[in-house]
This record gives C-alpha cells, sequence and structure tokens, in this order.
C-alpha cells in the first residue's frame, strides 16, 4: 500500500525529476543536434528575410514544417498587420568634387526616394545635434548634409545611436536638407541599415548609411573647399500589410490552459542573412520544441514556441500575438525571449520585475553555469518581450554576452560564419532546461500585474523616456500596445 509522502518529501521527489529531465535536455544540446543545419538552411538557404518579403514568407513555411517535423501538438501561423510597407530598390552616390569617387551607400529603413538623382552640395552637420544644424543656416537648404558618428563599440553606444535620431530627424527637415548621410558606425567600409524611425510613422527625408571612412574623407575635404555629392536613392513605400507569427505549441498534462513561452524573431534585415539576429535563436527555439517532444514526457503546463515576424519594423508580430491572445494573457505564467545572437547567456532580464527574482533565481539553480546568475532588473525596450511587459505579463530576456552581436548587427556581415556555435549549444540548454522547469514547477512563475502597476513599472525603469524617443508612448497611452 502507498503511503502518502509528507509535503516536503513530495517536493524533493519533483525536484529530483525535473532535475533529471533537464540533466537530459542539456546532455542533448550537447550533442548533434540539427540546430547548426536548420541555422544553415535559414540563413544561407533563404538569406536575409526582411518582413513581407518573399524570402521572409519562406522562412515563415519552413518554420511551420520544422515545428511540424518537431512532432509538436500543433503548428499554426497567426496573422497581424504592419503599418506601413518599405522595400529598398537602389542606392546610389558619388562625389563629384572637388574628386569623382563613388559612394558605399545603404538607404537607412522607411527612407524617402530622391526625384532621380540628385546633386547637390555637402554641408558637414557634426554630429547630428540640433544646435549643428542650426548652425549650418541658409547652407543647409537643399544641401546633402553628413552626420559623423563615433565608433560604435558598446550596447550603450548602439542605444545612443538609436536615441539621437529623433532630434536629428526633426532639425534636419526644419533646416530644409534635401537628403541625410550618416557615417556608419563600424570601420572597414561596413553597411547596415539603420532604421531612424519606426515603420508607424514616415521618415520624410531620403537617408542612407555611409562607408565609416568615405565619411571621413568627405568631411575633410569639406573643411578645405566645396563638396558636390550626386545621390539616388529609390525605395518602394506602400501602406500596411499582413505577415504571420508561427506558433507551436506542447499541451501541458495537468493545466494545459497555462502557457508558458519562448520566443524569437524569425524576420531579419536583408543586408546580411540575419544569423546572429536572429537567426540563431530561432534555430534554437525550433530545437527547443524538438528536445522537449523527444523527452516523450509531457509538462504540467502547455508550452509554446513562437517565432515572431516584424519585430525589426517595431515588434509588430508579438504585439500583434498579444492582442489576438489577450482573453489568454492572464494564464501565460511566463514569456522569455531570445534576441541577442550566440552570445553566451549570463543570466535574464528581470524586465523591472524585482518580484521575479526568487522564482528565477530558483528556476536557474539546477541549470550549469548559471547557479550565480546576473539577472539585471533593467527592463528592455526593443525586442519581443515589449508588449507582454505592457500587458503584465512575467516576462524574460536572456542576458547574453553582445560581442559576436554587436559588430554585425543589421550589417552585411551577419552570416553564419560569425555565430559561436559553442555558446549557441550552451544556450539551448539553458533555453531547454528554463523552459521545462516554467512549465513543470508547481508554484506560478509570476502573477500578472495590473494597468496601475504597469505604468509605475515604465515609470520606475525610466522606460517612459525610451517609448517617447521610439515614438511608442502615444500608442500606450491610447491603448493600441498592450492589453489592459
Ligand atoms: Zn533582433
Amino acid at each position: 500500500m502507498l503511503r502518502p509522502l509528507p509535503l516536503f518529501a513530495a517536493a524533493l521527489l519533483l525536484c529530483q525529476a525535473a532535475d533529471d529531465v533537464q540533466q537530459r535536455l542539456t546532455g542533448r544540446a550537447s550533442s548533434d543536434t540539427p540546430i547548426l543545419s536548420d541555422l544553415h538552411e535559414l540563413c544561407d538557404g533563404i538569406g536575409g528575410r526582411p518582413t513581407g518579403s518573399p524570402a521572409c514568407e519562406r522562412a515563415i513555411e519552413w518554420a511551420a514544417a520544422k515545428f511540424k517535423a518537431a512532432g509538436v501538438d500543433s503548428v499554426t501561423t497567426e496573422p497581424f498587420t504592419v503599418p506601413q510597407s518599405w522595400t529598398p530598390r537602389t542606392a546610389e552616390a558619388e562625389c563629384l568634387a572637388p574628386e569623382r569617387f563613388t559612394l558605399r551607400i545603404a538607404a537607412a529603413p522607411y527612407s524617402s526616394s530622391t526625384a532621380g538623382a540628385i546633386e547637390a552640395a555637402l554641408v558637414d552637420a557634426g554630429e547630428g545635434t540640433p544646435e549643428a544644424f542650426e548652425h549650418l543656416g541658409p547652407a543647409a537648404r537643399g544641401a546633402i548634409a553628413l552626420v559623423s558618428s563615433k565608433e560604435m563599440k558598446t550596447l550603450d553606444d548602439l542605444f545612443a545611436e538609436y536615441i539621437k535620431s529623433g532630434p536629428m530627424i526633426a532639425a534636419a527637415r526644419k533646416a530644409g536638407v534635401a537628403a541625410l548621410l550618416l557615417q556608419s558606425t563600424r570601420p572597414h567600409g561596413l553597411l547596415y541599415r539603420h532604421p531612424l524611425v519606426n515603420s508607424n510613422e514616415p521618415l520624410a527625408l531620403p537617408a542612407a548609411i555611409l562607408s565609416r571612412e568615405q565619411a571621413g574623407r568627405l568631411v575633410r575635404l569639406a573643411a578645405h573647399g566645396t563638396v558636390r555629392v550626386r545621390l539616388r536613392l529609390l525605395n518602394q513605400t506602400g501602406g500596411p500589410y499582413e505577415s504571420r507569427n508561427v506558433v507551436a505549441e506542447i499541451k501541458g498534462r495537468e493545466r494545459p490552459d497555462e502557457v508558458v513561452l519562448l520566443g524569437a524573431h524569425l524576420d531579419s534585415w536583408d543586408l546580411g542573412t540575419g544569423a546572429e539576429d536572429n537567426g540563431a535563436n530561432s534555430a534554437m527555439v525550433i530545437e527547443a520544441a524538438r528536445a522537449i517532444h523527444s523527452l516523450g514526457a509531457r509538462p504540467r503546463r502547455t508550452l509554446r514556441f513562437v517565432l515572431f515576424t516584424g519585430e525589426e519594423q517595431g515588434m509588430f508580430g508579438s504585439a500583434g500575438y498579444v492582442q489576438r491572445h489577450k482573453a489568454e494573457m492572464d494564464r501565460h505564467n511566463a514569456v522569455v525571449i531570445f534576441d541577442m545572437g550566440s552570445g553566451r547567456t549570463t543570466g535574464f532580464f528581470l524586465n523591472g520585475r524585482e518580484d521575479l527574482r526568487r522564482p528565477l533565481n530558483r528556476a536557474l539553480a539546477g541549470i550549469t553555469g548559471l547557479e550565480a546568475a546576473d539577472n539585471p532588473a533593467d527592463a528592455l525596450d526593443g525586442t519581443d518581450n515589449f508588449d507582454f511587459l505592457l500587458s503584465g505579463v512575467p516576462n524574460l530576456v536572456a542576458n547574453q554576452d553582445a560581442a559576436p552581436y554587436l559588430p554585425q548587427y543589421h550589417a552585411e556581415s551577419d552570416t553564419v560564419d560569425r555565430v559561436n556555435t559553442r555558446e549557441l549549444r550552451a544556450n539551448s540548454a539553458i533555453a531547454n532546461s528554463l523552459i521545462w522547469w516554467l512549465a513543470e514547477d508547481p508554484e506560478r512563475f509570476g502573477r500578472r500585474l495590473t494597468h496601475d502597476e504597469v505604468d509605475k513599472l515604465i515609470t520606475d525603469t525610466r522606460l517612459d523616456s525610451q517609448m517617447k524617443a521610439f515614438g511608442q508612448w502615444d500608442d500606450y497611452r491610447a491603448g493600441k500596445r498592450g492589453v489592459r
């Protein structure tokens, strides 16, 4: 006859069972899983995949087929709307005087087209501050303004590059410049897509990134006399369009209505092939579904594996997911997002939720290498956790070493050969163990915050100033972002 176990003994048994599963998941991740061949198929085979492009559609179908092959319970693609389409066609520039040479440029996302090819004097707009544009006076009108930048070395530098956009664009428009050339923040002629606005507003100015070394040469030439530049930007713009998220599910055995979500974005910019941002983690999410299905055991709660698109345009896929599933948000116990390539995971951002620190420490205690994890309290705006955060859902973003990711960010060089395969496998083990724990633990990971609590979190973490800089504040206030 079975004797009922005292409570602590039952808890101990559960821990042992969870440990055993976590060990099996970790063991699998270090074996020869298809994660690297999937990454190769996605990035080399399909390539750069801006949301709305034929390549992105192929990636969506590819991912849905991978999840089906993984043997999960269901796979669906869920439509959502992106407010504005933008497709780059032609980007050509040439220095005409005092010397003729071809300039390497890449159109900034949502840049307008020039009216055919324009030829104009180049003005040096310094670092692009409003004061620098004002200082140019009437010389700016009709000119092509060149904005210099310091070299990007850290995440903070990258963030500063984004933060300066809003005031810079406003000042450039006010000064009446014909177009903007922005010095690349990366050396060796590297070009990248640098969105200056969210795609819910038009840029209303032709703008392009210019090779760092060539920009330096133009600045030096302009200090000694007149520089003339020819610029031709042709971009196709259009109204709202539909894309789809890929959603795969393993149903929970005991609380199937409760959801633990692992997500990454499948879309990328187009100059490179989106390996670090974010093909590596897309392959990781697919592998998580495969690994957990292969256990032959169901977790207590439902696990959802989501590959979002529309992230690079302003996280429209995850925003669409939150809207579509708003009736279920109370039952989303945890959302875990990876979006920093193959950098080593050292912990998770708590996104302003100090209340998640203890349960997270418990969840990570069984994961090798994360026993003393670095879990910053910072709240992140800029990846797919954002609309869950605004909706009060417990959300985590992997805190990863930025080293392999940063230099290739949105750039031509974001290709499979830059991926740290050893760390990707280690991250895969971490993700699999963590979501298993979150789905299995009898205790709920965290509660849903009320709207007032979310408001307070936004103020306390100073997320409001970021949201204002990124043009998201009015939408949040109007109830268009996040669900209540
Ligand atoms: Zn990303």
